[in-house]
């Protein structure tokens, strides 16, 4: 089973007593769907781990595992110590004495229940007085106190997802569950409130378990990214690390890298590789990593589109074509070009304006080397000195 996620909250010599969540997930549906991760956040710390990856990955069933509303198969879940759930001894621990937040992906608030009564629904067992103190302050935190007495359909929805997310954390929880948090919500809204919920997440320190298949999300919020893929963790790293440097072809497609292509290595110097992609030539930075092909990937926004027939850049890679496609999107207009490969670039509505840039126009797309990723294509191996001719 897949433990790095685990394997790194608790490589750091502590004793099992702190090492907070350690979830290690099998879980086999009467279908044959099989989802196998390890997931793991350390508790000493404000940390968010993002488990990241397409919609049927597994997502939602390690949340649900890790919540106690599903079994497992096998493995063993455990909190500082604590074991929630153990497949062999078949000690399951109940949900509600877990003590976990879970903000549900369609917020599922009460329709007929105010914003105060939604928040405090989870509260047992208090006097009249420190419930309403309780919801009170959960209220005044996330800037809900004039909205107490309205209903969820009289709410916008970064307004309910605050109140779902007050409901979550109202019972003081240790350990916070969010699925999919944000994707109730159209994209504008949803990038501002990314920063929002990022420094309420802060504050409240609690650490938390995200599910999103959004990988600007992932970037946004996660301090340690686990990437899922058809019930297997491909790789976990830091986010900006996994998004820069996918380790698979699987990854680079999940994490959204725009031009992904095959290269054939011509030639190997000064730190350099020299590939044939298509029709066109680059120049990489050598991965260290011996094979004929390689997956060649770039990120739209680390291409830039030069007009005018020369390039000025001092970057190693310019490619002369002509631009195919023009889409605008939340992030900018994405340009595809053709230049004997399809390379996408990433350009701003007013560079857009200040280039003049229309379909069919003569372009130089401007790569640097070190913003080439290569992942090795078929079997590799590490260099040996005599492989650099
Ligand atoms: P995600 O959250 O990444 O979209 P899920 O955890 O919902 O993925 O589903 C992972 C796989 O498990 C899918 O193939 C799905 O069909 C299957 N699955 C999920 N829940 C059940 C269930 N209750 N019974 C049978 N199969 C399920």
């Amino acid at each position: 089973m897949a433990g790095d996620a685990a394997m790194r909250s608790g490589e750091k010599g502590e004793s099992e007593g702190k090492n907070g969540l350690i979830a290690e997930i099998e879980k086999i549906y009467p279908s044959g769907a099989c989802i196998q991760a390890a997931v793991g956040v350390p508790t000493d710390r404000s940390h968010v781990t993002v488990v990241f990856g397409p919609s049927g990955a597994g997502k939602s069933t390690v949340l649900r595992c890790i919540a106690g509303l599903e079994l497992l198969s096998r493995g063993r879940i455990s909190f500082n110590g604590e074991i929630w759930s153990d497949a062999e001894s078949g000690i399951v621990v109940p949900p509600q004495r877990r003590l976990i937040g879970y903000l549900f992906q369609d917020y599922a608030l009460f329709p007929h229940l105010t914003v105060k009564a939604n928040v405090g629904y989870g509260l047992k067992g208090l006097s009249r007085k420190r419930y309403a103190q309780r919801v009170g302050e959960m209220l005044r935190l996330l800037q809900l106190e004039d909205l107490g007495d309205r209903r969820p359909n009289q709410l916008s929805g970064g307004q309910q997802q605050r109140v779902a997310l007050a409901r979550a954390l109202v019972r003081r929880p240790r350990l916070l569950l969010l699925d999919e948090p944000l994707s109730a919500l159209d994209a504008p809204m949803r990038q501002s409130l990314w920063w929002e919920l990022d420094k309420l997440l802060r504050e409240f320190g609690i650490p938390t378990v995200l599910v999103t298949h959004d990988w600007a999300e992932a970037l946004a919020l996660g301090d340690e990214l686990v990437v899922l893929v058809a019930g297997k963790v491909l790789q976990v790293g830091r986010p900006e690390e996994v998004f820069a440097r996918p380790a698979r072809l699987e990854v680079a497609t999940a994490v959204g890298v725009e031009t992904i292509a095959v290269g054939r290595a011509a030639k190997r110097r000064e730190g350099l590789v020299e590939l044939q992609v298509g029709a066109a030539h680059l120049c990489a930075a050598d991965p260290g990593v011996q094979a004929d092909a390689f997956y060649v990937c770039i990120r739209a926004e680390d291409v830039t589109l030069e007009t005018g027939g020369t390039s000025h850049s001092s970057a190693r890679n310019h490619l002369s074509g002509k631009v195919v496609e023009m889409t605008p999107t939340d992030r900018g207009v994405l340009v595809v070009v053709d230049a004997g490969m399809r390379i996408e670039a990433l350009v701003t509505r007013q560079a857009v304006k200040d280039l003049g840039l229309r379909m069919g126009d003569a372009v130089i797309a401007v790569v640097k080397a070190s913003a080439i990723h290569l992942i090795p294509h078929g079997g590799s191996r590490r260099f040996a000195a005599h492989d650099f001719s």
